[in-house]
């Protein structure tokens, strides 16, 4: 198991919301794309070092800052020796190198996951030295996508491609390890280093009156659901959610998408559309929120 897990961003969590309840313009469902397909690429890959038995520290999703300088790491493994750094790309179809740059097959050049991995290797050395640690890294860039094709593929690159993963797991999994507690303390510390980066400048702009309101399916997302007794019944695909978790999900979402607003019966009988007893609601909340006031609540995560 993971020392620290992945959860997907605020950014993606953001979008995936928007995108059921306003029409996101193409560059924010590019960008809602880029963020999905990475994650799962990045989900993929945790399936295999969870698998790992060697002694280490599994370290997902990391954002470090040295020196002012911001860097982003897909996953870390802290073993006795070397630490292992990889930068996760999911990408699909053919694409070729050449020059040192990566393009797509129609010539369209890529971001430089080399350059990517060179950069957070090099900072995350930085930030060891300055911790006091003199680990070894080894850093690695992992195509892990098995419709992924690289033309003209460099043979001096730290590179695994996806035929290659399960042979580099078996090898990592059979270098010795043995943890100390200076390992513990190095993981500790970089895990409480961990920054959450979220700009509204990645997500379009919204408000209450511009996004779709009502509570929908959780499996298909659609807005046709109907209250049936203790249930929610989703009229399309026939997904049936117990009404007290669907209310719960709706004012989690509420609370996401409008982190400053309260949360109040009226304001999540108004989100929520399909039901008109105030009563569930009130109950449901109670049930679950701290009470501020008489008709306040404020939700707990
Ligand atoms: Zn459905």
């Amino acid at each position: 198991m993971a020392y620290k897990e992945r959860c997907e961003s605020m950014e993606l969590i953001i979008l995936k919301l928007l995108s059921q309840r306003m029409t996101l313009e193409d560059k924010y469902k590019q960008s809602y794309h880029n963020l999905e397909k990475g994650y799962e690429g990045e989900v993929v890959f945790d399936l295999l070092t969870e698998k790992l038995s060697c002694k280490s520290f599994i370290l997902n999703d990391l954002l470090l800052e040295t020196s002012g300088a911001k860097f982003q790491i897909d996953s870390l493994i802290v073993t006795q020796d070397p630490i292992y750094l990889f930068e996760v790309k999911n990408y699909e179809g053919d694409y070729y190198y050449e020059s040192g740059r990566f393009y797509t097959i129609y010539k369209k050049e890529i971001t430089n996951a080399l350059l990517q991995i060179e950069r957070s290797e090099s900072l995350l050395r930085q930030l060891l030295q300055n911790l006091g640690y003199r680990i070894p890294i080894k850093a690695y860039v992992v195509f892990i996508n098995p419709e992924f094709y690289l033309y003209q593929a460099p043979l001096d690159k730290p590179i695994i491609y996806p035929n290659q993963l399960n042979q580099f797991m078996k090898k990592l999994n059979n270098h010795p390890s043995t943890l100390k507690d200076h390992h513990k303390r190095l993981a500790d510390q970089l895990v409480s280093m961990h920054q959450t980066d979220f700009k509204k400048d990645k997500i379009p702009p919204y408000d209450l009156h511009s996004v779709k309101k009502g509570i929908n399916c959780c499996l298909c997302h659609s807005f046709n659901v109907t209250v049936l007794g203790k249930k929610l019944v989703c009229d399309v695909c026939g997904y049936t959610e117990g009404l007290d978790s669907s209310i719960l999900r709706g004012v989690n979402e509420f609370s996401l998408l409008f982190p400053n607003e309260k949360i109040t019966t009226n304001v999540i009988h108004d989100w929520f559309q399909v039901l008109d007893s105030k009563k569930t609601f009130l109950r449901v909340l109670k049930k679950n929120c701290d009470a501020v006031g008489k008709k306040e609540f404020i939700f707990i995560k």
